[in-house]
């Protein structure tokens, strides 16, 4: 061995080689390669370790710590209650600081027409309304609790996957206009390297009041608020059972128990069987993200020129988006149901849509990858009201959560305060069980797995 060599050798020993796009696309994985199986969010936004003491009362008992838990919190506690909010994990475990940070109004989700036919021409208008103050009170709230956590309206490219997505979606855009007034544009194949630099899809809309977000510092900056409002969260602290009598809650947790005049639940995708009237309508279902190294800011300017959030339009779609203040990709997906999530392989078909999307970044390496939990509702529309128990809920935002669950934490907490501005078109509808709810949940693989096979075949 020469001295080169030597040298090479002994850098080799200290840096290990990382685990880039294309090695992990092409599966060669011999073994983690400096992956971190955390969300990148906690990197700024660490969670906090320490087990705060519980209470023994409060005016409210929140379950949960993700954004529907402390936007509830919040507004209850700037309205005079004093709040516990209880968290299984350590405090933001769940979606809330997992999530892609793209936002939108959830409208996005719906096809148009399809809701007119479903819900009649009224109810939908009202429905998609609301969907747009959902996107417009997440940025009032961001600004006058001044939190810093890069919110900026940088608009939503959606990528048709197919010629007929084009259309359909320009159709739908034309709805979504009509009825709502919701501003967008469609921007053909020969036109989208202005809004991307990739030419696998057949162009797609902008919907440019769409927001982008770091989740974990806006997490962080609620967190804060409440503390200095004087509320609690605690971490490591499961609702176990609940129980009632005519004026009280007791809610039984590992670390003693509290009691409440009222108990919101905001457990989403993390529903157990703490409510079997709740748990019987979510079914969760997994999503997956990877990180990747630092980008030279030439060619991720070339891959997103407009730094939009973006997705595609599949069944079982993709979407992505640059990280705030830093030159990396963020790409989420499907999880992987084979493989755990402490390992490369679970994100694997990651980096394959995203080396196919941008070949260029085949040499980039992936630092992250992490997963988290979906709460699907049967009807694809968000719940929230109160259980036979008198449980308040809010629940079921279908992989649209971060304007919808902080909206939907504000209004049930004004519901439960028995506040006129708590009502929403939402609160009327029905909340309809799974048929047969475990079957239901053994049956997302199968349907996932289905619903890609029409990804990939149908015209
Ligand atoms: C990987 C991923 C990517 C996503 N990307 C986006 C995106 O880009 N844009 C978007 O709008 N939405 C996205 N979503 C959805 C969005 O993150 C969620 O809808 C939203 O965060 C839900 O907030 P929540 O507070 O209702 O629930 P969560 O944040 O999931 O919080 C629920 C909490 O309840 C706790 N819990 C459960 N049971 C108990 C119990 N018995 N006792 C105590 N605590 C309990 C859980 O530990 C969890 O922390 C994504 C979700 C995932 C998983």
């Amino acid at each position: 061995m020469d001295v080169d060599e030597t040298r090479q050798a002994a850098i080799a020993a200290e840096e290990p080689p990382a685990l880039t796009v294309g090695g992990l696309a092409r599966g060669r994985i011999t073994s983690s390669l400096g992956l971190t199986y955390r969300p990148y969010w906690w990197e700024a936004a660490p969670r906090p370790q320490a087990t705060a003491a519980l209470p023994k009362e409060a005016d409210v008992v929140i379950v949960g710590s993700g954004f529907t838990g402390l936007s509830a919190a919040l507004a209850l506690l700037r309205n005079g209650r004093s709040v516990v909010v209880l968290e299984r994990g350590v405090p933001g475990f769940g979606a809330s600081t997992r999530n892609g940070g793209q936002i939108g109004s959830g409208n996005q989700k719906f096809r148009v027409k399809r809701l007119i036919e479903l819900r009649g021409r009224r109810k939908a208008e009202a429905l998609l309304r609301e969907g747009v103050r959902m996107l417009d009170h997440i940025d009032e709230l961001v600004r006058t609790e001044k939190i810093d956590c890069h919110f900026v309206r940088c608009g939503r490219f959606r990528a048709a996957v197919r010629p007929e997505h084009y259309e359909a979606m320009a159709r739908d855009m034309q709805d979504l206009r009509a009825i709502a007034g919701v501003e967008s544009f469609m921007v053909p194949r020969a036109e989208q390297a202005t809004e991307i630099g990739s030419d696998v899809f057949h162009g797609g809309s902008v919907l440019p009041g769409d927001a982008s977000i770091h989740p974990g510092l806006y997490h962080a900056g609620l967190m804060r608020r409440i503390a200095e409002a004087g509320g609690h969260v605690v971490g490591n602290a499961a609702a176990e059972a609940i129980v009632s009598d005519a004026a009280t809650f007791t809610v039984k947790t590992p670390l003693g128990v509290i009691a409440a005049k009222d108990v919101i639940i905001a457990t989403n995708g993390y529903t157990d069987g703490l409510v079997p009237e709740l748990s019987r309508r979510i079914v969760p279902v997994g999503s997956a993200l990877i990180a990747t190294g630092e980008i030279p800011q030439s060619l991720l300017s070339r891959l997103l020129p407009r730094n939009r959030v973006y997705g595609n339009t599949n069944r079982v779609f993709y979407y992505f988006r640059a990280a705030p203040g830093e030159r990396r990709l963020i790409w989420g997906g499907r999880r992987d149901r084979l493989a755990p999530p402490t390992s490369p392989r679970a994100y694997r078909h990651l980096a394959r849509d995203m080396l196919r999307v941008f070949p260029d970044v085949d040499a980039v390496p992936v630092t992250h990858g992490w997963d988290g939990m979906i709460g699907y509702t049967y009807d694809e529309v968000p719940h929230l009201g109160r259980t036979a128990q008198g449980l308040h809920y809010a629940i079921g935002y279908c992989g649209t959560g971060v304007s919808r669950a902080t909206y939907f934490g504000n209004k049930i907490a004004l519901q439960l305060l028995g506040r006129s501005e708590g009502r929403t078109a939402f609160d009327d509808l029905a909340f309809p069980s799974f048929p047969a709810h475990g079957v239901a949940k053994r049956a997302v693989p199968v349907v996932e797995t289905w619903y890609r096979v029409l990804d990939a075949t149908k015209r």
